[in-house]
């Protein structure tokens, strides 16, 4: 068995439709599972109309469900297939716009059509075009998660409850096509497990089938030595560890959802990334052990917009605890921190939320003064043999300095397969290119 998850641009519309069911097609002898995301912008839009409702727009869901509508008739779907979706929306954002409340608990909701209605789409066309398949809501197969809206996460035990449902649901010979991105708890609220989270949903689901295999299907060849956007140059890696893909993940390379590797490596399943639009190249595949590979390093990713704070004070290491008063903080304020990087006299944590960050800053004043600087970039360098190379490290900050970019903050711990670093985001484009001339040549 084997899942295979399509992304927005993936299902964009009819002629991203049709590459998908010839591609699902040529797979048929795995019995595919297939997941799916929302229609390339359903989701923002979507998200856009409960705020627009939330500030007491009228007809909020207008320009969202032209568009599904708009797709839905160009894949030959008759009107009537989302006409209960249409209005279960029209009358949940008009109940937004009564309240003026928009709860994350109601973006979740509302969030969910996307999914919910992409697949009816899906599996209508493939129907149509003799390929037997059938459209699921993930919940009713058994993904009921915890209540964290916008990040959801299945309950414990959900796997067996998967193959179970699978098992008796889903009949010999047709093709689920299931919603990726969404959930629902025990008591039926619906939850989603966040932004670009239908890659999660398909290994989630894949740990729970034990399929032999997940593929991501995206518009990049693979997962790429850097952001083909920033260096036209960069190439395709044909294969990484769970630990290099967990980490670029992470680090901002934008292929994957960050926690994607994890059910895929508790499972060991390997996970292969995949381009709808040129299904014939190999792409990337991530597995446990990934074979001999000369490069030191494997890929560069960057997190843009992150919030360094720095915490200052003469007696900090004096004063026993002071790590421990400063994690106390970010854990009563729930701030999730990146890097640390310490001296004698002072601390640097980074992270996303600057708010939170801000926050913290307030509650540990009395331990030393604080700065807040913002517009930061972690840059992160990522390879298997980092840790046994000589000189690596020093040849990744030299190809920073030579671009003329300061590092203000370098974490690189023992045994580490990721040299990361914090520049300024005014600098990303410069380090980026000049650093992959450096690893992998022009
Ligand atoms: N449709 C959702 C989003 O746009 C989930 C996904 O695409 O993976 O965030
Ligand atoms: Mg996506």
């Amino acid at each position: 068995m084997l899942v295979m998850k399509f992304g927005g641009s993936s299902v964009a519309d009819r002629t991203q439709i049709e590459k998908v069911q010839e591609i699902v097609r040529g797979r048929l002898p795995r019995a595919p599972v297939v997941v799916c995301s929302a229609h390339k912008g359903i989701t923002n839009m979507l998200i856009a109309a409960g705020k627009a409702a939330a500030a007491g727009q009228q007809d909020a869901e207008r320009e969202v469900i032209e568009r599904q509508q708009a797709i839905a008739r160009g894949c030959g779907c008759p009107d009537g297939l989302l006409a209960p979706f249409f209005q279960e929306l029209t009358d949940l954002l008009r109940g937004v716009r009564l309240v003026r409340e928009l709860s994350p608990r109601s973006l979740d909701y509302i969030s969910s059509f996307g999914e919910r209605m992409s697949v009816r789409v899906i599996a209508h066309f493939f129907e149509q075009n003799g390929l037997a398949a059938r459209p699921f809501d993930v919940w009713d197969l058994g993904f009921i998660t915890d209540n964290r809206f916008g990040a959801a996460r299945p309950l414990p035990g959900y796997e067996g409850r998967m193959a179970e449902a699978f098992a008796r649901l889903v009949p010999p010979g047709v093709t689920p096509i299931v919603t990726g991105f969404v959930g629902k708890t025990e008591a039926g609220e619906v939850t989603t497990v966040g932004r670009n989270g239908s890659d999660l949903t398909a290994t989630l689901v894949a740990a729970a089938l034990g399929a032999q295999e997940a593929e991501i299907w995206s518009d990049t060849d693979g997962v790429m030595s850097a952001d083909p956007h920033l260096v036209p140059g960069a190439r395709n890696i044909p294969s990484m560890s769970f630990d290099e893909a967990a980490e670029l993940a992470y680090f901002g390379s934008r292929v994957l959802h960050p926690e994607t590797l994890i059910p895929a490596m508790r499972k060991d399943i390997p996970v292969r990334v995949l381009n709808t639009n040129r299904p014939e190249h190999p792409g990337t595949v991530i597995t446990r052990e990934p074979g001999r590979r000369e490069r030191t390093v494997t890929s560069i990713a960057y997190k843009e917009s992150q919030s360094i704070l720095t915490v200052r004070s003469e007696h900090m290491f004096a004063h026993s605890g002071f790590l421990a008063r400063l994690f106390e903080a970010t854990t009563r304020r729930g701030l999730v921190v990146d890097m640390v990087t310490t001296s004698e006299v002072s601390v640097s944590i980074s992270a996303s939320d600057t708010d939170l960050l801000r926050a913290v800053a307030s509650d540990i004043e009395h331990l030393g003064s604080c700065r807040i600087d913002t517009r930061k970039t972690i840059l992160a360098v990522v390879g298997h043999h980092l840790p046994t190379q000589a000189g690596a490290a020093a040849h990744i900050t030299s190809a920073v300095a030579d671009a003329g970019v300061n590092i203000e903050m370098l974490s690189y711990s023992s045994g580490s397969i990721n040299v990361s670093m914090v520049i300024d985001d005014r600098d990303v484009d410069i380090a980026v290119r000049t650093l992959h001339t450096k690893l992998f040549g022009s």
